[in-house]
């Protein structure tokens, strides 16, 4: 039986709403943010909640497309269509969002939305040659920026006290989420990847972030004493399969539902909410300006709208060690130019380092593909 500590996931999304609606009343601000770039330990000490606004599934799209080239990726027409059509609560309550210029679909789409007056929407400049120190200089001042927009707009002091605090949070809520997934090491398999999606994915919506650590550390808690008397999922000759790529949510899970329909397990993701930031975490010991430990922190984030991108590489070949990884799956989201031409390299990665079978998979959030997916996701498992 599955652990019952899953249940309180279930619906947390719906749940978190009405808390964030009554903070709301009671003065608390809500900060809309679309990526992991967004310094969410800033929101936090400005006392304001962060909400991811990611749009995961495919009903916005038909009205994003009034406005947006039809063959962009699904992920920013989703996103661009739950704020135009008012049908994302999250969105709605938000106070000010924040976004980030990242991809270019991404930082034109945002361009668009500013048009629409709908939100006060901030900006950030991303720079984008990691290991430049001029890049973190850059970053570094777009913090500071954003700091002192956030102090403006909500009328609030951001002290170092309040950042410090912010840190550790998320500091806390990385580790719990990593020694969730870090479960998942051990063969047989303790928890699917849908289960992990779905955890990783609703936590994310919880105005209280100590509260979703704290469920994240009952869940674990209970599967290792489940393992403990016996309990996995799958068995040892189960295919173990490693999914990189763009982001997944609830919604556009569909590749990881086919792998595991067909007798597959995804034991690990490497894409956003899954293992790309949990290890990255600011030094809590350090006395340095914590705004600078965290630009730090978030210059290492090995997104492929870096350029070169090679920690994501390195991630990839420790996880499928780690992880015991038999194949690896690098997911694109149609129109991702970055994740697209990024996958030549992680197939070299995976192919001629790892010595694995490797399968890419170019699709979009509609359901119309299922078949061809299916047929292509059977053959890696058979070559397992
Ligand atoms: S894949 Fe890159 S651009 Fe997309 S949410 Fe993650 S960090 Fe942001
Ligand atoms: S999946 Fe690719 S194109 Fe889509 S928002 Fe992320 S980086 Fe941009």
């Amino acid at each position: 039986m599955k652990p019952a500590m899953l249940e309180n996931f279930e619906n947390l999304r719906e749940e978190s709403m009405v808390a964030m609606r009554q903070a709301q009343k009671n003065g608390t601000k809500v900060v809309g943010i679309y990526c992991t770039y967004c310094p969410r330990e800033l929101v936090l000490a400005a006392g304001a909640i962060p909400v991811g606004l990611c749009g995961t599934r495919e009903a916005p799209i038909p009205m994003a497309e009034k406005d947006l080239p039809r063959n962009l990726c699904p992920l920013i027409k989703s996103s661009y269509g739950f704020a135009i059509t008012e049908q994302c609560p999250f969105f709605l309550i938000s106070d000010l969002v924040i976004g980030e210029t990242t991809c270019d679909g991404k930082k034109k789409m945002f361009e668009v939305l500013r048009s629409k007056g709908i939100k006060p929407l901030y900006v950030m400049h991303l720079p984008q040659v990691p290991d430049e120190s001029s890049s973190l200089e850059l970053w570094y001042e777009e913090l500071k920026k954003l700091k002192s927009y956030l102090e403006t707009t909500f009328q609030v002091q951001i002290t170092d006290e309040a950042l410090r605090e912010a840190i550790h949070i998320t500091n806390e809520e990385s580790r719990a989420l990593q020694e969730l997934f870090d479960l998942n090491k051990v063969k047989p398999a303790l928890i699917s990847g849908l289960d992990m999606l779905s955890v990783s994915w609703q936590v994310g919506f919880l105005a209280d972030r100590r509260e979703g650590i704290k469920l994240l550390d009952s869940l674990t808690a209970e599967i290792k004493e489940k393992a403990a008397a016996g309990y996995c999922v799958g068995d040892s000759s189960t295919p173990r399969i490693l999914l990189t790529g763009t982001p997944v949510g609830i919604g556009s899970e569909k590749v990881i539902s086919l792998v595991e329909a067909c007798g597959g397990l995804v034991v690990a993701m490497e894409n956003c909410g899954g293992y790309k930031t949990v290890e990255l975490r600011v030094d809590e010991s350090s006395q340095s300006d914590p705004l600078r430990l965290l630009a730090e922190k978030y210059m290492k984030i090995p997104c492929s709208v870096m350029t070169p991108n090679r920690r994501r590489m390195d991630l990839i070949k420790r996880m499928a060690h780690d992880f015991q990884i038999d194949g690896v799956i690098d997911l694109t989201w149609q129109g991702c130019h970055t994740y697209n031409i990024e996958s030549y390299f992680i197939a070299e990665v995976v192919k001629n380092d790892l010595n694995l079978p490797f399968l890419q998979l170019e699709t979009d959030y509609s359901q119309s593909d299922l078949e061809t997916l299916r047929v292509r996701i059977e053959a890696l498992l058979e070559m397992i």
